[in-house]
């Protein structure tokens, strides 16, 4: 059972950050998967430390989630503690230099970076998902990615101690960064250089353009994860699916999109995520049959399988 823990600045009562039993479900855009054993929204630096402690001291699996955009959560649920970066969410403005914590989501911290006359994140706008979600994964879109906008990426360890990535674009991929697949560490706060503007309106016009074409896509019809596989060197994923006729295929609740190949929707609600992980494998064997092509994912799977 959770007790206060004394800290250097307050006493931190761990009783009233921790929740048992969340339902994560909702909290995900695919809108299906199961509760977190324990969960908790820290506020600060400190109340992250305190958690991450506190999982150590008492061997709990520790996993993080930002917008949930990108993970498919186990309906069995996820042992341990689930950190919700959600509310580590302040920025701020240093010169050129624009720095925002891990749980902002990154189309808000966009619209705030233009606000304060700063331009280059503007082609990433309508991205679901928060700041730390997206350097974990060097989102990107419309020839974008995170990883080439990114000064430095500030992150705590298990052992509750911050260390600072000076982020070069070298280190990062398509949609590889050096935090991809690193359980060992929670992105705390990203430092962009980004361009001084006075042309706001411009820049805020050419953000909601982007946002409108993706809107016309229809990628934000129904509860989905966004594009579920990379695209293999030189192929299109969603080409590939399309091509073995899956569009429209189904399983349960979890249908192919019938406008975008990659994606697998959760139509009307009732999706299991048993079941989307069941389309995922069909469509992985399908392709593999048909186009001898492995595909991989993209998308996170959390919690027991
Ligand atoms: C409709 C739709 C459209 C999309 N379009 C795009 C697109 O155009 N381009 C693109 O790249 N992606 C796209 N995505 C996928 C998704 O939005 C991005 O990958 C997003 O950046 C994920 O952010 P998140 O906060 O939701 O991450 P989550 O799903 O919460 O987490 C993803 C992974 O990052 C880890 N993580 C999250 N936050 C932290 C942190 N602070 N510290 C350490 N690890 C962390 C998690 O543990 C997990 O492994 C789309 C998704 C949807 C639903």
């Amino acid at each position: 059972m959770p007790t206060n823990v004394r800290n250097s600045i307050e006493k931190i009562n761990l009783d009233y950050l921790l929740i048992q039993n969340l339902e994560l479900g909702s909290h995900s855009s695919i809108q299906c998967g199961g509760n977190a054993q324990w969960a908790a929204y820290p506020t600060n630096f400190e109340e992250l430390r305190i958690l991450i402690t506190y999982a150590k001291n008492n061997d709990l699996p520790l996993s993080i989630l930002g917008g949930a955009t990108n993970t498919l959560i186990s309906d069995k649920g996820v042992e341990g503690l689930v950190v919700l970066t959600n509310h580590l969410a302040r920025r701020h403005v240093q010169g050129e230099m624009f720095c925002v914590r891990s749980g902002c989501p990154l189309d808000k911290a966009i619209s705030q970076a233009i606000e304060d006359g700063l331009e280059g994140l503007e082609m990433l706008g309508g991205i679901p998902g928060t700041i730390g979600g997206a350097i974990y994964g060097n989102s990107g879109a419309n020839g974008v990615q995170i990883g080439d906008l990114l000064y430095y990426v500030d992150y705590m360890t298990l052992d509750g101690k911050l260390h600072r990535l000076q982020a070069h674009p070298d280190e990062f991929s398509y949609r590889h960064s050096p935090f991809t697949d690193r359980d060992d560490l929670i992105i705390y706060e990203a430092g962009f250089r980004l361009k001084p503007t006075t042309q706001t309106s411009e820049v805020r016009k050419r953000k909601d353009t982007v946002k409108k074409h993706r809107k016309q896509k229809g990628l934000y019809d129904y509860p989905s994860l966004g594009s579920i596989f990379k695209n293999p060197e030189g192929k299109k994923a969603a080409a590939l699916i399309e091509a073995c006729s899956l569009k429209g295929h189904t399983i349960g609740g979890a249908s192919i999109s019938p406008r975008h190949a990659n994606i697998i929707i959760n139509k009307d609600g009732k999706a299991t995520s048993e079941e989307v992980r069941a389309l995922i494998e069909y469509s992985k064997t399908t392709v593999q049959n048909e186009m001898h092509i492995t595909l991989q994912e993209e998308i996170h799977y959390l919690g027991s399988w």
